[in-house]
């Protein structure tokens, strides 16, 4: 196991409910012994919100999940971290799918008192603003919510000077009757966005108006990833020993996400029509030449990946 994550808020999914403080403090120091960072769902309904009627309005949605219940569950987390590392056991805490630019000041606290706590984003916080989402689009639907274009540059900005650890996917795999794309129901619609094939081109056509360099991206996405889940020793860098895991990748080339182009299992993605630059035009896994314009060459090689047993 590389990781355990626990939700601060009903999930959703009612074998899989929120847990309390008295149930990290029990999980912490078990997390702690097998040096398993304890990833972290922070949101922490604190009421008053419940009553928002959403229907099919993106703003309705974005105001039924304000950045305070971000916000008190990072610091709710950050007081956890505390308490663990005064105990000695100081276990790993990890933020997932940070959205509220808010909490970025408690994360960059809890780092400079050298508690072990991380966090990262995710290419929709870095490259949608809720002022561009339309009403009655599900598409766009992920928790904790897409925020203002305010709020996104501050989440480059967090990028840019290490308050935010690196940039993951959170890929959603949902079926498109689950979404309700049909009526457009914003609160029925199940939240996560889709866009696992498109995390490079829109992070790198951000990125390098920027001036990130494609080093800094596998850093981002890739080195830093790798390092956090303890795969160190075997990806997230080109060096003799290690997966050859790589990518050519054409970095000028600019084109339109559609939805003809998905190779996920459901063609559902909020960036249909979206223009990005950035094109993969081969993949190699473990040395074997899976993936070339447009075309899969192999079954999947792909293999579950557990702690120790690489
Ligand atoms: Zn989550």
């Amino acid at each position: 196991m590389l990781g355990v994550k626990s939700f601060l808020i009903d999930s959703g999914i009612e074998e899989f409910p929120n847990v309390e403080a008295k149930d990290i403090r029990a999980a912490m120091p078990i997390l702690a012994k097998h040096d398993v960072p304890y990833l972290i769902h922070a949101e922490l309904d604190c009421g008053g919100f419940n009553e928002v009627v959403i229907n099919e309005k993106y703003n309705s949605f974005l105001a039924s999940r304000p950045k305070k219940w971000e916000n008190d569950a990072i610091s709710l987390m950050v007081e956890m971290a505390r308490e663990s590392k005064a105990k000695g056991d100081n276990c790993k805490v990890h933020i997932v799918h940070l959205s509220s630019d808010e909490a970025l000041a408690t994360i960059a606290q809890a780092k400079q008192e050298g508690l072990r706590f991380t966090a990262e984003t995710c290419p929709h916080y870095l490259t949608i603003a809720s002022e561009n989402i339309p009403d009655g689009k599900t598409l766009f639907k992920c928790c904790p919510p897409i925020r203002d274009n305010q709020n996104r540059e501050h989440l480059w900005q967090a990028i840019t000077d290490g308050r935010l650890d690196f940039i993951v996917s959170d890929h959603s795999p949902c079926t498109p009757e689950l979404k309700h794309i049909d009526t457009g129901d914003i609160e029925k619609a199940w939240g996560g966005i889709s866009a696992l094939q498109f995390g490079l081109p829109l992070i790198w056509t951000e990125a390098k108006e920027r001036g990130f360099s494609l080093v800094d991206i596998t850093r981002l996405m890739s080195r830093e990833t790798a390092k956090f889940a303890g795969l160190d020793q075997i990806k997230g860098q080109i060096s003799l020993g290690f997966h050859a895991d790589f990518l050519v990748f054409d970095p000028n080339t600019s084109y339109e996400i559609t939805n003809a182009m998905i190779k996920h299992r459901h063609n559902i993605t909020p960036y249909a029509g979206r223009m990005v630059t950035g094109q993969v035009l081969h993949t190699f896994v473990r040395g074997h030449h899976v993936y070339q314009q447009d075309q899969f060459n192999n079954v999947p090689i792909g293999k579950p990946l557990l702690k120790g047993q690489f």
